[in-house]
């Protein structure tokens, strides 16, 4: 296929690469100027739209979406698809979509869990809002960036899911924290509350996978200093798109809402900002209950 990609960060340049090594033609652009091997450079994102079958963007956030949108759509050949694989608000996700149908062109919002190492590896999940046909059309591309990709509903569906995703991934990871924050205060080996946690109810994938603790359970950012994996920042960008949402919708989500200002208070005031969301132990274990 001939594909535009604009956005070739940290998570764009592996996945385009992915998808030259795997034999289509791709053009990308990047505003801050990133090249990758093997990916023709245009020089704004519309050239890099000219003529694709498929454009992926993987952006920082929805208003940088709808204004790339706005540049690309009337660029694109009627029938082209416009696949965004950016997280963002579900509204832009639906705006962009219903613009691009608006132009003849069919559009998904298809955010991916997985991180940097996933979208390197190939192995990213993509949660997909859309028509059946565009997810047909991009199917052989999720094949090759990722793992799975499930087809979630029409269009923002994606985005929903992957908050919705989110918002349970902060709570769990911050009920984590603190249980192993107080079970040190009660003198319970950490060993031991991995051992029975993680086999009892209160499993989830932030213990069993990802636990806090370092030097319990897999290799998980916690034994690397806190290095990120998946940047305490990025949680709390997440967090905020779940209560956007959840305003929107007007849905009562408390436990999102507390997770999203006990995550804001950590980046912002107590130097959390760039270490793996999961240092929320650590900043626990230093505090007492006043
Ligand atoms: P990044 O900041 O590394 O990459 C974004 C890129 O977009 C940058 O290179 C930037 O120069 C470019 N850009 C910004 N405005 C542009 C414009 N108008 N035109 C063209 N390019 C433009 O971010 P990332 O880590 O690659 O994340 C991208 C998206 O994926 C975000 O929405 C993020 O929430 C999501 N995501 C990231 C991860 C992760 O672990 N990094 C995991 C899942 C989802």
């Amino acid at each position: 296929m001939k594909i535009g990609f604009i956005g070739l960060g940290n998570m764009g340049a592996p996945m385009a690469l992915n998808l030259v090594k795997a034999g289509h033609e791709v053009t990308g652009y990047d505003a801050a100027g990133v090249t990758v091997e093997g990916v023709a450079n245009a020089t704004s994102g519309a050239e890099a739209a000219t003529g694709a079958d498929v454009v992926i963007t993987m952006l920082p956030n929805g208003a940088i979406l709808q204004s790339v949108a706005a540049e690309v759509i009337p660029t694109m050949p009627k029938g082209s698809v416009l696949l965004d694989c950016s997280t963002v608000d579900v509204d832009s996700a639906r705006a962009v979509s219903d613009q691009a149908r608006e132009n003849g062109l069919d559009a998904l919002d298809a955010p991916v869990s997985g991180g940097i190492g996933g979208a390197a590896a190939g192995t990213l999940t993509f949660m997909v809002g859309g028509s059946e046909a565009a997810f047909a059309t991009a199917k052989p591309l999720f094949e090759i960036m990722g793992q799975k990709a499930v087809h979630c509903g029409p269009s923002g569906n994606g985005q929903a899911a992957k908050i919705c995703n989110n918002m349970i991934l902060g709570v769990t990871m911050i009920a984590t924290c603190e249980a192993f924050a107080l079970a040190d205060k009660l003198g319970l080996d950490r060993q031991a509350m991995f051992d029975v946690v993680s086999t009892s109810s209160g499993a989830s994938w932030s213990i069993n996978a990802y636990c806090p603790a370092p030097g319990i359970g897999p290799q998980s950012p916690s034994d690397n200093d806190y290095k990120p994996g998946f940047a305490a920042d990025l949680m709390l960008k997440d967090l905020r798109l779940s209560q956007q949402a959840a305003a929107s919708a007007d849905a009562d989500t408390p436990m999102g809402q507390l997770a999203e200002t006990l995550y804001q208070t950590f980046v912002e005031t107590e130097e959390g900002s760039g270490k793996d969301f999961s240092a929320m132990l650590p900043r626990f274990s230093t505090r007492s209950r006043t």
